[in-house]
């Protein structure tokens, strides 16, 4: 299995730090708004690069960050006059809800920025006694040119960058040694949320949140560290340069990168008008269509949205659902149970579209050739299935398209209804796992039940629901 890793500018063979195991860290959304599609594109490609190494048989630890203390989420708060944490919570529960549409598995963890504090408190210290952060006047920052190898990942030159970053020292930034260096932590301002600290009240600066909820949750050197294209710079450069100082290891060994999203070929932006959220998207379409158009495109390169090709998403998406439909309603009705011997050497020859399913993905998680394999398997199912076929036929051919539709996060059977007895229970359970303190099993129950399309509201008078 090869994957493109931006370190090496190459496709390198996938080798585990631990046999049978990746520990992927995926760069979340800060949520000060609801999603709009150009973060929806890393999300699907990274669940489906995890829901690839599951079928491949890995047990994938899939961490990824809420940034809940933000600029951003501050200006909302103050223009909607109540907390940053009103404004975090309630976008992360949107954000999960158009996940969810999705078909985006819930992470093995969501840490949330707010809660990890104390790490982040305690990695900083561990920088200035090493000598690669210093204290002025309440802000810490990182002593950039003190990391040897800053700008290997985004192969840029410390020289170039620093003739570019000459202008921000005029800009009440000149308590800093150099201008390249970066902010760990920095001062509270008047109404701002803020946190104890050695220097004194204040917030952590992004990168740090991302170098240390990637190590405890997954410890000091990863698999994958992923994103957009748009983080490798600054983002990902400096949590190497704070995590590989901090740790004296290499942080992570494959760096996968997903390319932008155009609108109608242009650059998605409010100014242009062409700028799209999630959920208006889901007013339109349902959102497993939006799944399969971003596929439909290689990771790396860049990919338009229009409604032209919305359309042609959503009719490719018709033609494997009708399929399996088709394979559900033929086996139903079927007269003969066993596999025939030319049955079960039809079935063995439609083995090849997995196999070719298997090494488009091998080549990079190249899921636009991967889905001319599943046309071509349904294809060969509608050619080959009818009313003489036999149910284990049937089964077996269905079972094979769903294996690859899996990997793709596309549900080809409906949803199944759940019956209100069983959600008043799983609620039941939740309130006594809250009770217990376990609120690790109340989020899964309460993960459980979004996942079934039931949202869960506290409110006073109790836990209400309704069907999304
Ligand atoms: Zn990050």
């Amino acid at each position: 299995m090869k994957l493109y890793n931006t370190m090496s500018k190459q496709k390198e063979e996938f080798v585990p730090l631990e046999e049978g195991k990746v520990k992927m860290y995926v760069c979340g959304p800060t949520v000060y708004n609801f999603i709009h599609i150009g973060n929806a594109r890393p999300m699907i490609v990274f669940d489906t690069v995890r829901r690839y190494f599951e079928y491949k048989g890995y047990d994938v630890n899939f961490v990824s960050n809420f940034t809940d203390v933000d600029d951003k989420i501050i200006k909302k708060a103050i223009e909607e006059g109540v907390t940053a944490e009103e404004i975090s919570k309630r976008y992360i529960a949107e954000c999960k809800k158009d996940m969810d549409g999705m078909n985006i598995k819930p992470a093995t963890k969501n840490p949330l920025a707010t809660e990890e504090i104390g790490g982040m408190i305690d990695m900083i210290q561990t920088l200035i006694e090493k000598g690669y952060a210093y204290e002025k006047n309440g802000t810490v920052y990182y002593r950039t040119r003190k990391f040897k190898e800053y700008g290997k990942l985004s192969h840029k030159n410390l020289d170039d960058l620093q003739s570019g970053g000459r202008s921000l020292l005029v800009t009440g930034e000149d308590e800093k040694e150099d201008s390249l260096d970066f902010v760990l932590w920095k001062p509270k301002k008047e109404g701002e949320p803020a946190w104890e600290s050695p220097w004194g009240e204040g917030r952590p600066g992004w990168h740090i949140e991302c170098s240390e909820m990637s190590k405890k949750y997954l410890g000091e050197q990863i698999d994958i560290h992923a994103g957009g294209e748009d983080l490798v710079f600054p983002h990902h450069e400096n949590e190497i340069a704070q995590s590989e100082a901090a740790n004296g290891k290499e942080f992570a060994k494959y760096w996968l990168h997903n390319a932008f999203l155009n609108i109608d070929n242009r650059k998605m932006s409010k100014s242009l008008g062409n700028f799209f959220t999630v959920r208006e998207i889901s007013e339109q379409y349902d959102l497993q269509i939006l799944r399969f158009f971003m596929l439909s495109a290689h990771y790396r390169s860049p990919l338009n949205f229009s409604a032209d090709l919305m359309e042609a998403a959503k009719s490719g998406l018709d033609r494997i659902v009708t399929a399996a439909e088709n394979l559900r309603f033929l086996k139903k009705n079927a007269k003969v149970e066993s596999m025939s011997a030319a049955e079960e050497e039809a079935f063995s020859e439609s083995g090849q579209y997995a196999e070719s399913f298997e090494k488009a993905m091998d080549d990079d998680f190249n899921t636009a050739d991967a889905i001319a394999s599943v046309f071509e398997l349904v294809k060969y199912a509608n050619t080959t299935a009818n009313v003489e076929s036999s149910a284990e036929y049937l089964e077996a051919l269905l079972g094979r398209l769903t294996a690859l539709t899996d990997v793709l996060g596309i549900v080809v059977e409906k949803k199944e209804e759940v019956l209100d007895t069983e959600i008043e229970a799983l609620i039941a359970e939740r309130q006594a796992a809250r009770k217990e303190r376990n609120f690790a099993r109340a989020d899964e129950i309460r993960d459980t039940l979004l996942a079934k399309g039931i949202i869960l509201e506290d409110t006073r008078e109790g836990v209400k629901w309704k069907r999304a």
